[in-house]
C-alpha cells in the first residue's frame, strides 16, 4: 500500500504529490481535499483538528481510485457527481456539460425578467442538459412555469433527477432543435432561454484535454461551416413560440456578439442587446419579439 499508516494526513500528502505534475501543487491539494470532503466529510479544517484520523481500507481504495481518475484528466465534478451552480448542488455525469459559473448570469437575466412580469411567466430552456438553468430560474422565480428540453434523453434523465432532488417543479421533454419546424406550440412562452453548443471545432486546439475528452461534444460544438446554426434555429423557434414582447436570451461565444446580434435583428427581433460575463467578455444576448 502507498500509505502504510492509513492516516488521512499522510494520504493527502502522498496524493497531492502524485497529482502535482498534472495540476501543480495548489490545485492538487485543493482537488485532494475536495475528494476527502466529498467522500469522508473531511476538509482541511477538520483534518487540522483531527490530525490522527485514519481511513479504513475501503476508504483508502475509494480515495485511490478517485485520485487515479483525476490523474487521467477526468474532471472532479464527474468523479464526485456534484457541480455547484447558482447556489445549488447539481448532479452531473458525462451526458451533460459541467455548469459554468458565467452561465449563472444568464439565470439572473432570466429571473429579473420573470420578476418584472405582472403575471406568472412561462419559460422554456432549450438544450437544458443538467437542467441547471431551468431549475435555477424556477428556484429564483417560484411563480414561473418552467420547462426544459433537450435532444439527449440521457441528459433529460439527469435534469429530472436534479429537479427531484432540488424540489423544483420543472417539466422536461425531448426536443430536437436541428429539425425544429415552425408548427410547434405557437405563442406560448414569455421567455426562451438557451446555452446552445457554440464552440467551434476549429478552436479544439486551444481547449483543455479535460473538457475535450470528457464533456459531451453534442453540447459543446457548433458546426464549423455554420457557427450560428443553433442561433438561427433558436431565432425561428422563438419567433414562433414567444408571445409578442416575449424575450429570447442566449449565451454566446465571446467572439460571436456582433454576428448573433445581427442575426437576431435581421430575423425581426427588436432591442437586441449584448451583455458581458463576470470576466468582461461578451457572453449573452437578449432580444425581444415585436
Ligand atoms: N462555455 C463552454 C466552454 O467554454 C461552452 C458552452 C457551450 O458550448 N454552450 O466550454
Amino acid at each position: 500500500m502507498k500509505v502504510p499508516t492509513n492516516l488521512l494526513r499522510d494520504a493527502v500528502r502522498y496524493y497531492t504529490e502524485f497529482l502535482e505534475p498534472n495540476y501543480g501543487s495548489d490545485e492538487s491539494k485543493q482537488l485532494v481535499f475536495a475528494l476527502t470532503e466529498h467522500f469522508f466529510g473531511f476538509d482541511r479544517l477538520k483534518l487540522a483538528f483531527q490530525p490522527g484520523h485514519r481511513l479504513s481500507e475501503s476508504e483508502m481504495l475509494t480515495l485511490h481510485f478517485a485520485v487515479k481518475e483525476l490523474k487521467s484528466g477526468k474532471p472532479l465534478q464527474y468523479i464526485t457527481g456534484v457541480a455547484h451552480f447558482s447556489g445549488h448542488r447539481f448532479f452531473v455525469n458525462t451526458s451533460v456539460l459541467i455548469p459554468r459559473p458565467e452561465t449563472e448570469e444568464l439565470v439572473n437575466l432570466a429571473a429579473d425578467f420573470c420578476r418584472r412580469m405582472e403575471h406568472s411567466s412561462n419559460v422554456l430552456d432549450v438544450g437544458t442538459g443538467s437542467g441547471c438553468i431551468a431549475i435555477s430560474i424556477k428556484k429564483l422565480c417560484p411563480q414561473a412555469r418552467v420547462q426544459g428540453c433537450d435532444i439527449s434523453s440521457e441528459a433529460l434523465s439527469v435534469a429530472r433527477q436534479n429537479a427531484l432532488s432540488l424540489d423544483a417543479d420543472v417539466d422536461f421533454f425531448v426536443c430536437d432543435i436541428q429539425s425544429y419546424d415552425s408548427g410547434y406550440q405557437p405563442c406560448t412562452f414569455d421567455l426562451l432561454v438557451s446555452n446552445p453548443p457554440y464552440v467551434l471545432y476549429a478552436d479544439k486546439i486551444d481547449m483543455k484535454s479535460n473538457v475535450l475528452e470528457w464533456e459531451p461534444h453534442l453540447a459543446l460544438f457548433a458546426p464549423d461551416e455554420d457557427p450560428v446554426f443553433y442561433y438561427r434555429k433558436l431565432a425561428s423557434m422563438a419567433l414562433n413560440c414567444l408571445v409578442p414582447t416575449g424575450r429570447l436570451m442566449v449565451e454566446i461565444h465571446e467572439r460571436m456578439g456582433e454576428t448573433v446580434s445581427n442575426l437576431f435583428t435581421e430575423s425581426g427581433f427588436s432591442g437586441v442587446s449584448v451583455y458581458h460575463d463576470i470576466n468582461g467578455k461578451e457572453r449573452f444576448i437578449v432580444a425581444t419579439k415585436q
